[in-house]
């Protein structure tokens, strides 16, 4: 699984934009900055420590019979 922390850019939706910096607020919010090297937009993107996502976005890999999931 690939951990992709990608944000396309909100002006042209180049994708291969870059992290200027990232600063790191307290109860764990991360904030970036970006810049897009395409068109040199540059803005702010957040990144929560958890994201909740609805059910019908998650794919399950079958890897087996007794593949399940339980909750922590
Ligand atoms: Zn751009």
């Amino acid at each position: 699984m690939v951990n992709k922390i990608q944000a396309a850019c909100p002006k042209c939706a180049y994708v291969r934009t870059r992290v200027v910096c990232t600063k790191r607020a307290k109860d764990g919010v991360t904030i970036r900055r970006r810049w897009c090297p395409d068109c040199e937009h540059r803005w702010y993107s957040i990144q929560y420590p958890e994201v909740a996502i609805e059910d019908s976005e998650v794919k399950w890999i079958k890897t087996g019979s007794t593949a399940k999931f339980v909750p922590s």
